[in-house]
């Protein structure tokens, strides 16, 4: 496995593979990586005949006053599993790379971007965008991989895909999370053992509002109101006794938003009759804490994405 720096000799390997019809797989990241990743990684291994991997922590995504000199950068374990899991390329580009001098060009994904984390982080969407776009410039990839994780960014990136034409498929693979229900996500190392604890509101009222759905519950209002109940300290009735202890002590937990909306659009649903997703970020502490949950009325056929 090799690991390289500049965008130029990432475009020489992948005009070989393309020159040779060799396919190549793409996962883009910012690091840090967890088993998250490599479920991501193991999908494009397997249906790639090369992998490439980005390492990137991205400025341009981070809002002032969040965790970008913070965000934990582990590149040497990143490349160790990345060689583990049989990917042939880590690309860990500098930020000067990532950003030309006298660069002026924007990536704005209007509408899906606009809400939820769009609305809590300005700029981030268009951060995200502007980055994935020139990293499929240099990467050319077949399939790009995302997490269904980022629900809101598999969105934007797939718009973006559509409207600027990027000859690509983009693969979204499904949560991995930890045997108690929390995501994986690199941000989790932040917690402390109690804040891990109330962290778990976040997956299990997910889980509960699609108990409802499932035992027929069509109406977005209830389902709402369901995911709020749960989020909050007040509803504790199902979370075990630890956690009651933990919000004593004071653990400060906020839900940003727990919404229903359309898989497509992202606006509301307010009344439910196929497929929808249920996004929710609860706020441990000082961590976002983001999940979602794909879910639908008994009897609906299976989603084709
Ligand atoms: P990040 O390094 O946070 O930018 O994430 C890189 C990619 O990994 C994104 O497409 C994420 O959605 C995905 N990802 C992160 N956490 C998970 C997870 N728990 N399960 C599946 N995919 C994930």
């Amino acid at each position: 496995m090799r690991v390289m720096k500049d965008p130029a000799e990432v475009g020489e390997y992948v005009g070989m593979l393309r020159r040779n019809r060799i396919t190549c797989g793409f996962v883009p990241t910012m690091g840090a990586l967890h088993a998250g990743h490599a479920a991501l990684i193991e999908r494009s291994v397997q249906e790639n005949d090369r992998t490439v991997v980005s390492v990137y922590v991205n400025p341009l995504q981070f809002g002032a006053g969040e965790d970008l000199a913070t965000y934990p950068r582990t590149l040497d374990a990143d490349v160790a599993l990345c060689a583990e899991l049989h990917a042939d390329v880590v690309f860990a580009p500098s930020v000067k790379a990532m950003q030309p001098p006298g660069r002026v060009t924007v990536v704005t994904v209007r509408g899906v971007s606009d809400d939820f984390e769009g609305a809590q982080r300005a700029g981030h969407f268009d951060g995200v965008a502007t980055i994935v776009a020139r990293l499929f410039n240099v990467v050319r990839p077949d399939r790009a991989y995302f997490g269904q994780k980022d629900y809101q960014q598999t969105v934007v990136v797939r718009r973006m895909v559509a409207d600027l034409a990027f000859p690509l498929d983009v693969v979204v693979c499904p949560i991995v999370r930890d045997p108690d229900g929390l995501a994986l996500s690199s941000r989790n190392r932040y917690l402390s053992p109690e804040e891990r604890v109330v962290a778990l509101r976040l997956p299990r009222a997910l889980e509960s509002a699609e108990m409802l759905v499932l035992a027929g519950e069509c109406d977005g209002a209830a389902i709402r109101a369901h995911m709020a109940a749960k989020l909050t300290p007040a509803d504790s009735s199902d979370a075990p006794d630890s956690a009651d202890a933990v919000e004593r002590d004071g653990i400060d937990a906020d839900v940003e938003y727990a919404e229903i909306v359309d898989p497509m659009t992202l606006t509301p649903i307010e009344r439910l009759t196929g497929h929808a997703v249920l996004l929710a970020v609860l706020r441990v502490g000082t961590t976002r804490l983001l999940d979602n949950r794909i879910v639908a009325p008994p009897g609906t056929p299976a989603w084709e994405r």
